[in-house]
C-alpha cells in the first residue's frame, strides 16, 4: 500500500528536463545564509558554538513529500502544477505546486526570501506556505489548500461582482497588500485573478510572491517572463523602476475587471484573443487609464478604481490608506456575506 502511494506520488511530480546541480552542495542540498532546503524540506537553520547546524522548523509542522497523497490535479500555470493533496496521517488537505527551478543566482536569492516570508507570514490574507522541498530540479511548495479556486474561477461563473461583495473581496486584498508592503516592505509583482484564491469561508488571501514566475524565469527580463503582462503598471512594463505602488496598479485593474466582466483594456470588439506585447505596451504607456463607467458604477467605486489605475505612480493611494477609502468603508457595516455567495458556485475543477 506504501509502496503504491510512493509510486503515485512519483507520477506525479514532472520529470526532470535540465539537470540543476550548479548551486546545490555534494548532498543535494541548497543553502542560503541560514536557510537550507533539501528533500527533507525546508529549514532554519542555527548554528551552536561549535558551528554544527541544527535545524528548525517556523511552524513545527514536518512534512515528508510521501505522505502526502495526490488528490487530483487542481491547476496548471506556467511555472508548473497544482495538485490537491492528502496528508496521509492527519487527513489535512494541501495545494501541493511544483514548479521547475531557474538556477540564475538572483532569481535564486529572490525565491529564497519569498520562501522565507511566506512561512512566516503572519497574516490571514496571505496563503500560508507550510513547506517546500528541493528535488530534482523541482521545488515543491507545500500551501493552504484554497478550496473554492481563484478569483479568475469566480468570474468566469459569475460573469461580473456587485459591488458590494467587491468591496468585501477588495478589502480583504487589501490587508493582504498592507501586510506585504507595510511590514514585510515586499512589491508582490503579480497581483491578478489567478492570484487571488478564496475558501468556503469566504475569505480571500493573495498567493504567489511571483515565486512560480521568478523560478520559472529570470526575474524581470521580459522576454523570458512567461506569465501575463496584463496587470503590469506602466512604469513596470516599459522596464522603469517600480514600487509597491505597481501593485496598486494592479489591483485597479482586477477590480474593474471583476465589476466589469472583461480585462479592461481588451477592446470591446475583441472578444477573444488578446493584444500582442508591444500593443499591450503601446496602450497601457500611451492611451489614458481605464475607469469605471459612472453611469454603471457608484461614485465610490469609480473614485476607488481611480485611486488606483494612475499612469503616475505618485498619483495612486498607499494600500493602507485605500483600506479606508469610502468604497470600503461604505460596506462595513452592512453584514455582506461573501461565503453564501462563493459556496452557491460549482466547485472548480
Ligand atoms: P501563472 O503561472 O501564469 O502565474 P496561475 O497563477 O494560474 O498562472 P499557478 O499559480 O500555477 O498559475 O496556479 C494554477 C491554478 O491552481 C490557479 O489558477 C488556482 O486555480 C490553483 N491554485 C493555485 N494555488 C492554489 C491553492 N493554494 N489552493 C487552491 N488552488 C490553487
Ligand atoms: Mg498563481
Amino acid at each position: 500500500m506504501r509502496k503504491k502511494e510512493l509510486k503515485q506520488l512519483k507520477l506525479a511530480v514532472p520529470k526532470q528536463e535540465t539537470p540543476i546541480t550548479n548551486f546545490l552542495t555534494a548532498s543535494g542540498t541548497f543553502q542560503d545564509g541560514d536557510l537550507l532546503l533539501n528533500r527533507q524540506g525546508l529549514r532554519f537553520i542555527s548554528h551552536d558554538k561549535e558551528n554544527s547546524p541544527s535545524y528548525t522548523h517556523p511552524e513545527d509542522t514536518q512534512f515528508n513529500l510521501a505522505d502526502l497523497e495526490t488528490m487530483k490535479v487542481i491547476g496548471k500555470g506556467s511555472g508548473g502544477v497544482v495538485q490537491l493533496v492528502r496528508h496521509k496521517w492527519t487527513n489535512k488537505l494541501f495545494a501541493l505546486k511544483v514548479i521547475q527551478m531557474n538556477i540564475q543566482e538572483p532569481v535564486r536569492k529572490q525565491i529564497v526570501q519569498e520562501l522565507k516570508i511566506n512561512q512566516a507570514s503572519q497574516c490571514q490574507n496571505i496563503v500560508v506556505c507550510y513547506d517546500a522541498f528541493y528535488n530534482n530540479g523541482f521545488i515543491s511548495l507545500v500551501l493552504e489548500y484554497m478550496d473554492c479556486g481563484s478569483l479568475a474561477d469566480v468570474l468566469k461563473q459569475l460573469k461580473t461582482i456587485l459591488e458590494p461583495y467587491l468591496a468585501v473581496v477588495c478589502k480583504q486584498v487589501l490587508k493582504g497588500l498592507v501586510y506585504l508592503h507595510h511590514e514585510r516592505h515586499i512589491i508582490h509583482r503579480d497581483i491578478k485573478p489567478s492570484n487571488l484564491l478564496v475558501n468556503h469561508k469566504g475569505e480571500v488571501k493573495i498567493t504567489d510572491f511571483g515565486v512560480s514566475a521568478m523560478l520559472a524565469n529570470s526575474m524581470g527580463q521580459r522576454d523570458t517572463f512567461v506569465g501575463t503582462y496584463n496587470y503590469m503598471s506602466p512604469e513596470r512594463i516599459s522596464g522603469s523602476a517600480y514600487g509597491y505602488s505597481s501593485d496598486i496598479w494592479s489591483l485597479g485593474l482586477v477590480i474593474l475587471e471583476l465589476a466589469i466582466g472583461r480585462f479592461p483594456y481588451l477592446p470591446l470588439e475583441k472578444e477573444e484573443g488578446w493584444l500582442n506585447f508591444y500593443e499591450l505596451l503601446e496602450t497601457i504607456v500611451g492611451q489614458p487609464p481605464p475607469c469605471a463607467p459612472p453611469d454603471q458604477f457608484s461614485p465610490e467605486f469609480c473614485s476607488f478604481v481611480s485611486a488606483c489605475i494612475q499612469k503616475d505612480p505618485k498619483d495612486r493611494m498607499s494600500s493602507l490608506d485605500l483600506l479606508s477609502h469610502p468604497f470600503i468603508k461604505k460596506f462595513e457595516d452592512r453584514d455582506i456575506d461573501l461565503a453564501i455567495l462563493i459556496r452557491s458556485l460549482d466547485p472548480p475543477m
